[in-house]
């Protein structure tokens, strides 16, 4: 073999220092579990485990029977990108033209157009702690460096003071996720009206990652950074999608929504990536976003009732700390204590994870996968019987430890 094909040089640099997405390898060992007859409960889900309402796979079929079967413009057809822009001015107040608006395969999907388009190599992005995995990943992806910034202990969401003291020449973008995966916390409005302050005045980029938007629960209100005035329009990519809300995850439908400038950069890049996303998923976003919103409010108002009875028993446990979720579909209790005092070997939150699948058959995700030590991702995106006995087993085998 030549150097060039040598086993080492294969997979390139960029790549081999991607990390595995630790959230689905989780879920994976929780099917393999399964596959082998153990009774398992797994908490690492990243989606709701309601099906797609039933209108709006219906809406998929009369799609496919009307021959929405070929290419679509890049960045979504027509009558998506309007109802993303009546939706955003409904339920935001922040309007945009739909040639502002480029519909993705996924949340996930815009976030990678956004940050290709937007950042230079050697850029650094603020990514307040914890922060969902993937965003450190993409920002290394397209040659920024992402810039982790931890809240005080205690406390899941930043302040202007905590990212003013990770500024540097070089900051281009702070990226903000309310309500967040993993900690469950939701910006009030006046937080983000501090960091809507912070942006206007240090000449940043936000990326809103709005993906649980309508999963906000008690007195919670989601606000949007890029309501807040012209300036913060002008300097914002609005990431949303229907995976989450409408329990939609398999279809692959997010977007962004943005300047003009950023939205046609961001289809051009698409144009040369993927073409559209897939057409007739488009369609079933569509019934998603004008059609009866009753489905979404139900499977809200279960999760809220999961969210109450996760904390309650959580709280129980001695030595867990938990602040209270107001959003999102996980709860995010810091275990140092419990690790501290272990006995068994059990030294952080990777370890305190296998012992948990090992003993409990429990899969939960590690703190440190989220850039968080010390605690635990508890998905409530499963049954309360699930979440009972779950709990259950966490309980006795903390005992144990
Ligand atoms: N942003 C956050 C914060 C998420 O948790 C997820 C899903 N895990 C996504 C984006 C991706 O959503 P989608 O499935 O639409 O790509």
């Amino acid at each position: 073999m030549s150097a060039r094909t040598d086993a080492r040089d294969r997979v390139s640099a960029r790549v081999r220092a991607l990390k595995p997405s630790e959230t689905l390898a989780l879920s994976a060992r929780a099917r393999e579990l399964r596959a082998r007859g153990e009774r398992v409960v797994s908490f690492a889900a990243g989606e709701p485990d309601f099906d797609t309402p039933e209108h709006i796979r219906e809406a998929a079929v009369e799609a496919i029977r009307a021959g929405h079967t070929r290419y679509t413009e890049v960045g979504g057809v027509g009558p998506l990108r309007e109802a993303i822009a009546a939706k955003l001015e409904r339920d935001n107040g922040v309007r945009y033209e739909p040639k502002e608006i480029v519909v993705s395969n996924g949340a996930k999907h815009a976030i990678w157009n956004a940050l290709f388009t937007l950042l230079e190599p050697e850029d650094e992005v603020l990514c307040p702690v914890p922060y969902w995995v993937t965003f450190p990943e993409i920002v290394r992806l397209v040659g920024g460096t992402p810039v982790p910034v931890t809240p005080r202990p205690g406390s899941y969401k930043v302040t202007p003071a905590e990212l003013e003291r990770a500024l540097t020449p070089r900051t281009r973008l702070l990226i903000l996720n309310s309500p967040n995966n993993p900690s469950g916390a939701v910006y009030s409005p006046g937080e983000i009206a501090a960091l809507a302050a912070f942006v206007r005045g240090h000449d940043l980029f936000v990326l809103a990652d709005e993906i649980y938007e309508t999963l906000v629960y008690g007195e919670s209100r989601h606000v949007s950074i890029a309501s807040l005035g012209p300036e913060l329009r002008e300097r914002t990519i609005l990431v949303n999608g229907v995976s989450k809300t409408w329990a939609m995850t398999g279809w692959r439908v997010g977007y962004a929504a943005a300047p003009r400038d950023l939205a046609d950069g961001m289809e051009r890049l698409q144009g040369q990536m993927t073409s559209n996303p897939a057409s007739v998923s488009q369609q079933a976003a569509l019934r998603a976003l004008t059609g009866d919103p009753a489905p979404a409010r139900a499977m809200r108002a279960e999760f809220e009732g999961r969210r109450d009875l996760v904390v309650r028993r959580l709280r129980a446990i001695e030595g867990v700390l938990l602040q209270e979720p107001e959003g999102a579909f996980y709860a995010f209790p810091d275990m140092s204590a419990r690790i501290h005092s272990a006995r068994n070997g059990v030294h952080d939150s990777v370890s305190l994870c296998d012992y948990l699948i090992d003993e409990a058959k429990i899969v939960c995700v590690p703190g440190s996968a989220f850039g968080m030590e010390g605690h635990l991702r508890i998905s409530y995106a499963v049954s309360e019987r699930d979440i009972v006995d779950g709990l259950d087993r966490m309980e006795a085998a903390l005992e144990r430890m």
